[in-house]
């Protein structure tokens, strides 16, 4: 015995709640049905997966054209019902070294272009003023750019997740928690279209299937079987073959134990979130022992709902081979991908190299779970795109969070309208050597 949902949600993270609601309001706006033709299945909860622990950070400061576009449409829909989204429209600001100077220069340029406000401020004595003039204690280094978008900021993980699936809910959209899907069957038997899938309790079937799993795409992409290698060719048109089709990635983040309102600008109001990349010696603020005198990268913002300072650092690539990374227990709950005390030190010296107010603060850092694993595509970037002719998969190789219009533009695709935003994140990218540009950021996902 089966069940039964015309169109069938995997995940009810931000990517499978978004496509949701926003698919329930194309339906009944084109008078072709209404929510109560969707049905969202998550192993766990709403918000047990990388939504529900990000940082929550919402930023358009990408290097590559087509994620900047992107992004500007997800800020859209975040502005369209802040309440709701638990969304802080505080801005963002990325702090820059002279190697980055170039391309950040190229961000704040296209970002005049396609309309997106921001103040773009160069040399290291005018970054300096203009930092003083937002933080007094501002002391970081070697900067020589700062790009501050006066959109984007944050939200809190998962009282947004739980305003969207409100929102999907009131549309009439079926969310069911505790339901694993543990595999894919087509009408006949192999390839062509898929016709259910096979779950802990009855069989669902559905017309249409959108997998929105976020780091467990590992396990879909096989049921889908689709290659665990493949060849990239790069924007010089050279093959790389055997490349691993799935890399996972450790996210650093945890909290400083200070009272929020510490980090109000001299004007006393909530600041822009804060990203600085820097090429200065990195010194410790506990003994002043030097940490590294490589790239380093930190981004911090005041969060009540954490109840801190909240951020993180550069990420760091898990070695583990690739089957053998423990997705489960997931983020906070993983016994190997949580933050340690290295973390704690590197991080708040980060803190301290940029503004005073930091300085000694470590013993201050909460010692409690922290951070959480990403997936990640060969280039590190997403991929929105149809398998098997009904099958939607939206793996966003971790930047996902800040893409609540992504599940928007998904659900017109599914509809039958292609959605040009979307267009350059295609699968095929790969073998037709049509990849995103790469930056100078020390992150993997800037
Ligand atoms: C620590 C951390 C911080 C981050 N910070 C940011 C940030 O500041 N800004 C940003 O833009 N992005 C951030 N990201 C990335 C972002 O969180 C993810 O890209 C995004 O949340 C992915 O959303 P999703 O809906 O695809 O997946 P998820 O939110 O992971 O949801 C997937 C859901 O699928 C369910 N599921 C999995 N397998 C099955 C199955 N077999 N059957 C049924 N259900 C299943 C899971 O239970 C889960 O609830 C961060 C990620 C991490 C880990």
């Amino acid at each position: 015995m089966s069940t039964q949902s015309k169109y069938l949600i995997i995940g009810a993270g931000i990517h499978g709640l978004s496509t949701a609601y926003h698919l329930a309001l194309d339906l009944k706006a084109k008078g072709l049905g209404s929510g109560a033709d969707i049905t969202v299945v998550d192993k766990t909860s709403i918000a047990a997966g990388a939504s529900g622990i990000a940082c929550g950070v919402i930023r358009n400061n990408y290097f590559q054209p087509a994620m900047r576009e992107l992004m500007a449409h997800s800020v859209d829909v975040w502005e369209s019902d802040a309440q709701a989204y638990s969304y802080h429209p505080v801005g963002y600001m990325q702090i820059s070294p002279e190697v980055m100077h170039a391309d950040v220069a190229t961000i704040a340029a296209q970002q005049k272009d396609i309309g997106y406000e921001s103040a773009f401020i160069e040399g290291q004595q005018d970054c300096m003023t203009y930092m003083r003039g937002i933080f007094d204690d501002w002391q970081a280094q070697q900067i020589t750019s700062v790009l501050h978008e006066k959109r984007g900021g944050y939200a809190n993980n998962r009282p947004s997740m739980f305003g969207l699936a409100a929102k999907a809910e009131n549309e009439g959209v079926t969310i069911r928690s505790g339901i694993t899907v543990t595999g894919i069957e087509t009408e006949s038997g192999s390839g062509g279209a898929c016709k259910r899938v096979l779950t802990s309790g009855k069989p669902i079937e559905f017309d249409y299937l959108v997998i929105a799993v976020g780091p467990w795409i590992r396990q879909f992409w096989q049921y889908l079987e689709q290659p665990l290698t493949i060849t990239v060719k790069d924007n010089a048109g050279v093959d790389h073959p055997n490349v691993p089709m799935w890399r996972y990635l450790s996210l650093q983040e945890g909290t400083l134990g200070v009272d929020p309102d510490v980090l109000k600008t001299n004007a006393g109001v909530m600041p822009p979130v804060v990203h600085v990349d820097s090429d200065a010696p990195l010194l410790s603020t506990v003994d002043g022992s030097l940490i590294t005198e490589e790239m380093w990268g930190i981004y911090y913002k005041p969060d009540f709902n954490f109840g801190g300072v909240q951020g993180g650092a550069a990420p760091d690539w898990i070695e583990t081979a690739v089957d053998d990374v423990a997705i489960d227990p997931y983020g906070h709950e993983s016994p190997d991908y949580v933050m340690g005390t290295e973390f704690a030190h590197i991080w708040v010296s980060s803190l301290a190299h940029c503004q005073k107010r930091f300085e000694g603060t470590l013993p201050k850092y909460k010692d409690e779970p922290s951070g959480g694993i990403g997936c990640l595509a060969p280039d590190s970037f997403p991929i929105f795109d149809v398998f098997r002719e009904n099958c939607y998969v939206i793996a966003d190789s971790n930047h996902g969070y800040k893409m609540i219009g992504v599940g928007k533009l998904v659900a017109e695709e599914v509809l039958g309208t292609r959605k040009s935003l979307l267009e350059p994140f295609r699968f095929a990218r790969y073998a037709t050597g049509e990849l995103h540009p790469v930056s100078n950021s020390p992150f993997p996902w800037s």
